[in-house]
């Protein structure tokens, strides 16, 4: 079972900052930003493309999750991302959209 599908079923006792029945979100293990949470689906999909091609509306979820979360956090500007493939930075194989605010975010990112 891959992390992420580990985390979705409760095993490493991770806080969820939100849960449904098809969305998870919760802080990274690592941040890079004062606001980095990653919120994904709970069925395991390689990466965002296949999640879009099997539940587009699991999709749409994780962005208003981003939004709302962006609000409870209070930041006045946020950036959502997915990295696809190595080397655009992908680390975890379990499609994650990743929240980040807090501080000025350059662009481009490196
Ligand atoms: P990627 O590099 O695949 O776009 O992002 C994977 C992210 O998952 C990284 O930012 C990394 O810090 C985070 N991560 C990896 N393992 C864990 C974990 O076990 N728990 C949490 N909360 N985050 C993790
Ligand atoms: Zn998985």
């Amino acid at each position: 079972m891959c992390i992420f599908c580990k985390i979705a079923a409760g095993e490493l006792g991770t806080a969820f900052l939100y849960e449904d029945e098809n969305v998870l979100a919760f802080r990274d293990l690592d941040p890079q930003a004062p606001t980095h949470i990653l919120i994904i689906p709970r069925s395991h999909y390689e990466n965002v493309e296949e999640l879009a091609s099997a539940e587009p509306l699991t999709l749409a979820s994780l962005f208003r999750v981003a939004s709302d979360l962006a609000d409870l956090e209070g930041l006045d500007g946020h950036r959502t991302l997915f990295n696809t493939g190595v080397s655009a930075g992908q680390s975890v194989f379990h499609a994650h959209l990743h929240l980040m605010g807090g501080r000025p975010l350059a662009w481009p990112p490196g």
